[in-house]
């Protein structure tokens, strides 16, 4: 593994590795923005990255109407690109589910050799309920994961754990992992209890959509 770029932590501080995850809706992409935001604040130099946001590439978007421009991270080397940017000192990184096992290897480098903090934000399973190989890596790396403590409801009132695709008001359980949804048309998705995921149902039409 090779080691680019070492510099000197900041006095005083030990930068992390941070994972945050859940469901559809729970406020992820809004957190991202917020972290972003009170880090430049503080006179931080940050980074925010994101892939198959909803509006589109080069852009992260929270469902409640805040957008903001974003790099996407397909195919980044993040520890060239601390490398190249030494005055970065953290990243942000939306929709994290989509990293790559190897991504994740080089944003633990970036924490620990070039004293970079970096926070993502991402889902923690596909729809058929088994983790994402990226978050996968990040819950088994990170310093620090930590499930997103905005609630989010299933159809029936329960809380929301998992993301199911939908279509004709039944549970597909296989197909392709990525299926970007818009804010236009939440696409096939839905947010599910785990007995409503379990059981196969999704949300009756005509029914409440939730918050
Ligand atoms: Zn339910």
């Amino acid at each position: 593994m090779t080691e680019v770029g070492i510099r000197s932590p900041r006095p005083g501080s030990q930068a992390k590795l941070c994972f945050y995850y859940g469901p559809m809706n729970s406020g992820k992409s809004t957190l991202a923005i917020q972290t972003m935001y009170n880090f430049s604040c503080s006179e931080r130099k940050g980074m925010l990255f994101s892939r198959f946001d909803r509006s589109g590439s080069g852009f992260a978007t929270s469902r409640i109407g805040l957008r903001t421009s974003a790099t996407d991270f397909e195919g980044l080397d993040f520890r060239q690109l601390v490398a190249d940017r030494e005055e970065l000192d953290h990243l942000v990184i939306d929709e994290a589910q989509f990293l790559d096992e190897e991504q994740v290897e080089q944003l633990a480098d970036v924490v620990d050799h070039n004293s970079v903090d970096v926070f993502a934000f991402g889902l923690a399973s596909d729809f058929r309920s088994l983790l994402f190989s990226g978050s996968k890596r990040l819950l088994e790396l990170a310093d620090y994961s930590c499930a997103v403590q905005l609630r989010t409801l299933c159809w029936c009132g329960d809380i929301g754990l998992l993301s199911g695709r939908i279509s004709g008001g039944r549970l597909l359980i296989d197909g392709p992992t990525v299926l970007v949804d818009t804010i236009e048309e939440a696409g096939g998705y839905q947010v599910l209890c785990r007995r409503h995921y379990r059981s196969g149902k999704g949300r009756p039409p005509h029914s409440p959509s939730g918050p």
